[in-house]
């Protein structure tokens, strides 16, 4: 019996659960179409009317939102159920290493490897993974997408650069029994040279229109970007404006309105700079940036970045470890460059085959382990390819892995992967669209998303003749996506259309872009084309000019990262 006078509604007995202290669905953003109140769960479940109901307007809902769907970089051909959907009633896990077998075997990672596979050979590095070849490639496929991948590179960088070490525990002082002791490893902190008390803090560098996941996997990692480490600790020494407050990101050419690939000669400015002061030095690059899909110019870049790093001993370093053996040491690197490839890193190599054979008259830079300097490259599984959820590919090379000290006996496999449990569907996921897609598909749908896109700009740039007003359309070279003035909040809506707001020549300017995918039609475009057509489909936007900052640096303020809270696909 309950004590209070009022029961809290649906409290069974026994239970202990807070109710509401308002409504919810009054409470939490609307989503045009749905009612929020069928969707919310009492303590005793719904009744079969209600769940079947909820699930007719979840499944209606999510299909006219795929119909329509042009705003991200996500291809929505999916064509998975037919093969695969009796998967998901299966736990299928494939937690540790993809090249270990493990005691988890309702895995998938014989499907994982031959899609590693697929990747390490379209992104000409060495295979099959061997461990006792360092040249060859390691990877595995990410439980999220690239982010997840960004931020193992990251934290593989700096482990690496930073003079960590894995090695076997020689269980000095010990018991004498070691053949009946398990391996054990041991996590340790390389010396760093008395001459040089950086060499051991690396300093990262990435483009202002670098995805934010970047950022983000920065911070969660403690890493140092050169903003960082520039306003506190060299603070009047900017050495793109001596004096002037240092840049948040290495600017991109033209800044916002130009086409977003990385600056070149800044980036290798701000490099020498960190460089010479004994820094080791990680760049992040771009193939296919978020918001304007640029590619930065990878082979450039490194090429011009390879005479720093040899003139201060960045592009080969003898690292100890060992006290007891100083002549022991290791030769690493002393920077760390990774490829952003999120959605260009999965078909521009189609594009390439594509200009080889003369169909197309450009193609992109050279951004995979072609160059030697490339250390890492990640890819988004749910971008190009398509995956009813987020997945992604991470691939090095052998010999910049880093294992995490620890190696859990009870999987049976080394826990070389960020996450424990990872999503074997994804694996299946993947496998499928590759068994069943040459790479001659591959390249025709290539050409066909850059047609699209090159009709988008054709419709766009013929509406703003017929309203007579500068809508902004712009499209960087080879980029699948078309970016132009902001659209009103229903065809935001109806469209899903990701915003940036850019500075072009001072003024801050709101965007939306479209991404033409496998799944855009000419008719889906049409039908855009048609609802801005109409009156009020652009909102006249409020002038608001960039201010610059008169005065230096401020001192008073220990300064992480620039965090962007308005752009690069947040909206
Ligand atoms: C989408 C994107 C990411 C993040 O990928 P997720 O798969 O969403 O985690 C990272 N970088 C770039 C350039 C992207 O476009």
């Amino acid at each position: 019996m309950s004590m209070s006078k009022k029961p809290a509604a649906h409290k069974p007995a026994g239970a202990t659960c807070t109710p509401p202290t308002r409504p919810p669905w009054e409470t939490y953003p609307v989503t045009p179409g749905l009612d929020a109140r069928s969707f919310q769960v009492p303590p005793e479940g719904m009744s079969l009317e209600q769940y079947g109901r909820a699930l007719d307007s979840l499944k209606k809902y999510l299909k006219v939102q795929q119909s329509r769907f042009l705003g991200y970089q996500v291809n929505q051909n999916l064509d998975y159920a037919r093969d695969l959907a009796s998967l998901l009633d299966i736990h299928v896990n494939n937690v540790g290493d993809a090249f270990g077998s493990g005691n988890l075997t309702v895995n998938t990672k014989f499907l994982e490897r031959p899609v590693l596979d697929y990747y390490a050979s379209l992104w000409n590095a060495k295979w099959p993974h061997d461990p006792s070849d360092g040249e060859s490639y390691w990877g595995y496929i990410l439980s999220m997408g690239s982010t997840e991948g960004n931020l193992y590179a990251l934290w593989n960088a700096r482990e690496y650069l930073s003079g960590k070490f894995l090695i076997e525990d020689d269980g000095i002082g010990e018991s004498p029994q070691r053949g009946l002791r398990p391996r054990r490893l041991l996590y340790v902190q390389g010396k760093a040279p008395s001459e040089n008390p950086n060499a051991f803090t690396p300093v990262a560098f990435y483009s202002e229109d670098t995805h934010y996941s970047l950022v983000k996997d920065s911070m969660v990692l403690g890493l140092s970007t050169f903003y960082e480490m520039g306003t506190t600790r060299y603070p009047d020494m900017n050495p793109l404006a001596p004096g002037k407050p240092w840049p948040h990101e290495v600017p991109s050419q033209g800044g916002g309105a130009g086409p977003g690939s990385i600056d070149i000669n800044a980036l290798v400015t701000l490099v020498e700079f960190f460089a010479s002061k004994g820094h080791p030095v990680i760049c992040c690059f771009n193939l296919g940036s978020t918001f304007k899909g640029a590619y930065d110019d990878v082979e450039m870049a490194g090429k011009a970045l390879m005479p720093i790093f040899e003139k201060h001993g960045l592009h080969e370093r003898a690292i100890h470890w060992d006290p007891r053996n100083p002549k022991k040491h290791h030769l690493r690197k002393g920077y760390w460059i990774h490829v952003d490839g999120a959605l260009g890193a999965s078909y521009m190599p189609f594009i390439e085959m594509a200009f080889n054979r003369g169909l197309i008259a450009q193609r992109g830079p050279a951004f995979d382990f072609r160059l030697p300097f490339v250390s890492s490259m990640v890819t988004s599984g749910h971008k190009w390819i398509g995956a009813p959820w987020p997945c992604g590919i991470f691939i090095t090379k052998t010999k910049y892995q880093m294992r995490p000290p620890d190696n859990p006996a009870y999987i049976g496999s080394p826990d070389t992967t960020f996450a424990g449990s990872r999503n074997g569907l994804s694996a299946a996921i993947l496998w499928s669209h590759i068994a069943r897609t040459s790479h001659e598909q591959q390249m025709r749908k290539a050409l066909l998303t850059e047609e699209m896109a090159a009709y988008a700009v054709t419709r766009l740039r013929d509406l703003q003749k017929k309203l007579g007003e500068d809508l902004w359309v712009e499209r960087s070279p080879l980029a699948l996506t078309i970016r132009f003035k902001k659209a009103n909040p229903d065809i935001v809506f109806k469209y899903s259309l990701s915003g940036e707001a850019l500075y072009v020549n001072g003024e801050l300017r709101a965007y939306n872009h479209l991404f033409a995918m496998e799944s855009t039609t000419r008719d889906l475009i049409d039908e855009l084309i048609t609802d801005l057509s109409k009156p009020g489909a652009f909102p006249a936007q409020d002038p608001h000019r960039e201010t610059q900052s008169k005065t230096a640096a401020r001192h008073d303020v220990h300064r992480l990262v620039h965090y962007p809270t308005h752009a690069r696909g947040f909206h």
